[in-house]
């Protein structure tokens, strides 16, 4: 039975394997809060993303801000313009950036 302190579900069970090799259970907090925000493909950090304060400036105002970093929204916006002049088919687009190509599309 794990100790008192441990019992809360605010408590994380974590098994590790000790030098000796047998196996032990170590307990860890759960971290608390909401997590940074991270960029919907490449899962890079989001930079000028806040959790307070106005609208405008908790994340940038331009397409994708908040949601996609600025080497993945320059990305996408080039693929929309190539698929919107007829260089390239939504096909041959990759299909990591497809979903957003198409947002832009509509
Ligand atoms: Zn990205």
């Amino acid at each position: 039975m794990p100790n008192t302190r441990n019992r809360s579900t605010s408590m994380k069970k974590i098994k590790r394997r000790a030098p000796s090799g047998e196996s032990r259970e170590y307990y860890e907090r759960r971290k608390k809060g909401a997590k940074k925000a991270h960029c919907a493909i490449c899962k890079a950090k989001l930079l000028g993303v806040k959790k307070t304060g106005a609208k405008s400036t908790k994340k940038p105002e331009r397409k994708f801000g908040g949601n996609l970093c600025h080497k993945c929204q320059a990305k996408v916006v080039v693929e929309a313009a190539r698929v919107k002049e007829g260089a390239k088919s939504i096909e041959d687009v990759d299909i990591i950036y497809r979903k957003h190509v198409e947002g832009i599309l509509e």
